[in-house]
């Protein structure tokens, strides 16, 4: 069995000591043969925390990339950079970046790019915002997310990466997609990708994050469409984080 990834988006939270703190606690949980461990801490702390980690099995994702390489681009980071420092994945098109940051279809293709061009995975999220889930258009918004990279770029472009559905509406608001509605977008979002190269689907990974807590995540990481987890408020506090990761370690 593959296994699961779980990622803690600590967002901006935390400060050195504590990282330290927390990276110790989750060296404890590496040896899992159900996931792995993902942690996308503050990008000031990502040097840090590969100085830490004392085994492979904590990958380091970023929580941004610049669309450039260099150059006049003050307060940016690089691909090439995040590289430097071991970091392997990097989260592009979060709601949170496209609320606060207006990035849009076009910004995250570019991150995508940028990217793979940096031999880094993107985890591209995409999902639905509450109007969109009321009128039932979650799969068409999903599909059209989607559709904008491949259209103005190639399919291969999505081999190996790892597509987060995080409908807006779950996103740090306490209330999850129920598990019928994750396993049908998760389904769609296969049939559609199968549709246009059945090869490419089997080189992407697609996980869920929104509102994940110990009351619901046996029922959503059980899924088998479901390929891991993306977690944010959940992860914040390391006692909570690991609650969840002794969780998936019981099940049966
Ligand atoms: C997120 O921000 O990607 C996320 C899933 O947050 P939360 O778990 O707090 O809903």
């Amino acid at each position: 069995m593959n296994k699961k990834i779980i990622i803690a988006n600590l967002k901006l939270n935390g400060n050195l000591k504590y990282i330290k703190k927390y990276i110790k606690k989750l060296n404890k949980y590496i040896n899992s043969k159900i996931y792995k461990i993902f942690i996308a801490p503050p990008i000031l702390y990502l040097y840090f925390s590969n100085l830490i980690i004392n085994n492979k099995n904590i990958k380091l994702v970023s929580q941004n990339i610049d669309k450039n390489f260099s150059g006049s681009y003050t307060g940016e980071i690089s691909g090439k950079m995040l590289k430097d420092i071991n970091t392997k994945y990097v989260i592009i098109g979060h709601s949170e970046r496209k609320k606060y940051h207006k990035e849009n279809n076009k910004t995250i293709l570019k991150k995508i790019i940028a990217t793979k061009k940096s031999n880094l995975i993107p985890i591209i999220c995409i999902g639905e915002n509450i109007e969109e889930y009321n009128k039932k258009k979650s799969k068409n918004i999903c599909k059209k997310q989607i559709q904008y990279i491949i259209k103005n770029n190639n399919i291969k472009i999505l081999k190996n990466t790892i597509i987060a559905y995080e409908p807006i509406w779950a996103i740090g608001t306490g209330k999850n997609a129920d598990i019928n509605h994750i396993n049908k977008i998760h389904k769609y979002i296969i049939k559609y990708i199968s549709s246009i190269n059945k090869n490419i689907i089997k080189k992407i990974k697609i996980i869920y994050g929104g509102s994940i807590n110990d009351k619901n995540i046996c029922n959503i990481i059980t899924n088998k469409y479901v390929d891991g987890l993306l977690i944010g408020k959940s992860s914040w506090k390391i006692k909570n984080f690991t609650k969840l990761l002794n969780i998936i370690n019981n099940l049966k």
